[in-house]
């Protein structure tokens, strides 16, 4: 079936199992699907935008409630739809960051934090890890300290993921904000990995800018987002524009610089509205995905040679595995090669995973159901015995 003149139809998520971990909490809701339908069509949102034409103010449909909503569901006091978290990271640098400033990131950060910070003439310097993979507080005192002697000055901002997308671990995100305000550094929580699959509580965390992914995070289409910060801030960072025509003397009211006037205007705002309330229930029920999770990764960990790179147990459903010392040696044998593995998956009906890969690779069981899960944990494990591996347990 076609979509168009080259256009195949997607069809993974309905023939397969899909553990790709950047797709996993993007998935839309049978009403984001119906509701892009219907707002399918450019500025759909703006059939109703009245005075003062800003896109949180349209009652019809409710864009402003839904701002609200999303500013109360992370714990903030003010929240902005915004085309995917890499915006909420360049608005918030385009506020406070200039050229040559120092600003802090960490070894796990992801790359559109560093283009958030390049983009604005900054000077990324990363927290490093420790030897567990984390993040700590006293490595986030450590470097502002450093940075203080080599530049004069605190960094004006500090980013910190709350689960890195590499390993899915968890980093001392609440201590890391304490130590950056003692020296009145902003933070900037990216919970591209949180916001829409756990609760998130930025006043809790006293976060400044809480930044969540629709499209990673709350079954919503690309590219769309969440920037929530706190009254304060929001000042600075929704500041309104001053720009007047020298000509024409025209002024353009409540349109917010950062935001470019207005950001999501129809099918992605529509779909992370039509998600909205189910992903307001479903990270309620984490525990019962970290449940999943660790189902999977007591099957990979009874194939013998296989390693779990993450921290242990699992806090996350986003996991990185090695097997170079199980996969990875029947790879070396086996006529395939290294793309054995993934084609075997396919086989059993598992999408997701980079082709070839049989060193490190991660997945994420994320929206799995319990019967999925077991499936998945099961094929692992049978791929490993079809090819001679042992596999300990019961399995
Ligand atoms: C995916 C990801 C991003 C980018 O999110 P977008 O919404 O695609 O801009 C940023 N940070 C982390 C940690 C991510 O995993």
């Amino acid at each position: 079936m076609k979509c168009g003149v080259d256009l195949e139809t997607r069809e993974v998520e309905e023939l397969y199992i899909n553990i790709d971990p950047i797709q996993a909490g993007g998935r839309l809701t049978a009403d984001a699907m119906k509701a892009i339908i219907a707002y399918g069509d450019g500025y759909s949102v703006c059939d109703n935008c009245r005075k003062p034409f800003r896109l949180d103010y349209i009652k019809t449909p409710p864009v402003d409630v839904f701002h609200r909503d999303l500013a109360a569901f992370v714990h903030m006091d003010i929240a902005r739809v915004v085309a995917g978290a890499r915006r909420g990271f360049q608005a918030v640098t385009g506020t406070y960051v200039q050229k040559g400033d120092p600003v802090l990131l960490s070894a796990l950060s992801h790359y559109t934090e560093f283009l958030a910070i390049e983009s604005q003439g900054g000077i990324p310097l990363e927290i490093p890890k420790n030897k567990d993979n984390l993040i700590t507080e006293d490595a986030a005192a450590d470097k502002i300290e450093s940075v203080l002697r080599k530049y004069g000055r605190a960094p004006p901002l500090l980013f910190i993921d709350h689960f890195d997308y590499q390993y899915g671990n968890e980093h001392q995100v609440k201590q890391v904000i304490q130590v950056a305000h003692q020296y009145d550094i902003p933070v900037l929580y990216n919970g591209a990995y949180t916001v829409g699959i756990l609760p998130v509580d930025g006043k809790d965390l006293r976060a400044d800018f809480v930044v969540g992914s629709g499209h990673k995070s709350m079954a919503a289409p690309a590219p769309s987002g969440v920037l929530a910060t706190t009254q304060e801030r929001a000042k600075e960072v929704f500041r309104t524009t001053r720009a007047r025509g020298d000509v024409t003397e025209r002024t353009f009211g409540v349109k917010e610089v950062e935001m470019m006037g207005c950001t999501l205007m129809g099918v992605t705002l529509i779909g992370m509205m039509a998600s909205f309330p189910h992903v307001k229930e479903r990270v309620l029920h984490w525990e019962q995905e970290l449940n999943n999770a660790r189902r999977v990764v007591d099957a990979l960990l009874a194939i013998e040679g296989t390693r779990i790179v993450s921290e242990y147990p699992r806090r996350h459903t986003l996991t990185r595995v090695d097997t170079t010392g199980s996969f990875d040696r029947v790879a070396q044998k086996h006529k395939k090669r290294g793309f054995f593995y993934s084609s075997a998956l396919r086989e059993h009906g598992i999408a997701g995973l980079i082709p070839g890969a049989t060193k490190v690779w991660k997945y994420n069981t994320y929206g799995l159901t319990r019967a999925q899960t077991e499936y998945l944990a099961h094929t692992f494990v049978d791929i490993a015995r079809d090819n001679g591996l042992l596999v300990n347990g019961e399995w």
